[in-house]
């Protein structure tokens, strides 16, 4: 804006140039303070889960068809495989659907074109369900997996997908996954891929405590389980995953 005040101003071709890079600019700035907003609501514990005992197939599918168009313009195969049945866990539609679309976004971004990004969700035998991410990306070191979460962590390599990010996408994914009293972990090998596995409760609010899982080499594995759930829904909670009606 400075550029254009001055002599630059005058200039038809530099004023189209620089306006095209501050709207860039703003996008970010914008996208930016939304994601530090979002994070610090979570953190604060003012956020209420509006929890609903909904099929979570559509939640994720919506979220991966969001991506849809971007994993298109990059040459990426996008699949996402969910239960012929409905998968009805107790849950928070919107905040899940962002857990799917970050870690979908991400899996897009460090892929190469020509890879593959795969969603695959399924019913846990307690009535929970299991989401994973995989992709055919550049994968990350295993000394890096237990960084990830950490907010502004954006890896140790320098590569064009890593200039790109905040660092907060997963920190907020971690943060709404505890909400829900789930876990999340990953396993990732460089120049191989990624997979990132959610796991979500039937109805969070049964859940009182969660043991993490015990990492194992490669693996870090997260689970937490927090006061921050709170319900909008009604008490009684009705029977999960019931065969279709
Ligand atoms: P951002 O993507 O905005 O940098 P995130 O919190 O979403 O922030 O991710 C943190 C870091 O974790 C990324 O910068 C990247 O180094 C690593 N990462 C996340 N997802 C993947 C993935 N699917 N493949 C490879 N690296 C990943």
């Amino acid at each position: 804006v400075e550029l254009l005040q001055g002599p630059a101003g005058s200039s038809e071709a530099a004023r189209a140039e620089f306006l095209t890079s501050s709207a860039q600019q703003l996008d970010r700035l914008n996208w930016l303070a939304q994601n530090l907003l979002e994070l610090s609501k979570l953190d604060s514990g003012l956020v209420l889960l509006d929890l609903r005992p909904e099929d979570v197939r559509g939640t994720i599918e919506s979220a991966v068809e969001q991506q849809r168009t971007a994993a298109e313009r990059k040459g990426i195969t996008l699949v996402a495989t969910v239960p012929d049945r409905p998968l009805r866990i107790r849950h928070d539609p919107p905040r899940v659907g962002q857990i799917v679309s970050n870690l979908v976004g991400n899996a897009l971004k460090f892929t190469p074109p020509g890879g593959e990004v795969r969603v695959l969700a399924r019913a846990e035998p307690d009535g929970g369900a299991r989401i994973e991410v995989v992709d055919t990306g550049v994968g990350m070191a295993p000394d890096e997996l237990h960084l990830i979460f950490d907010r502004f962590y954006r890896g140790a390599e320098e590569n064009e997908a890593r200039s790109t990010g905040s660092g907060l996408g997963l920190a907020i994914v971690k943060s709404i996954v505890d909400m829900h009293h789930g876990s999340i972990a990953v396993e990732s090998r460089r120049g191989v891929g990624s997979r990132f596995v959610v796991e979500l409760p039937r109805d969070p609010r049964s859940v009182v405590d969660v043991e993490p899982p015990e990492p194992d080499a490669g693996t870090v594995a997260l689970a937490s389980a927090t006061e921050k759930v709170d319900d909008s829904s009604p008490t009684a909670a009705p029977p999960m995953n019931a065969q279709e009606a």
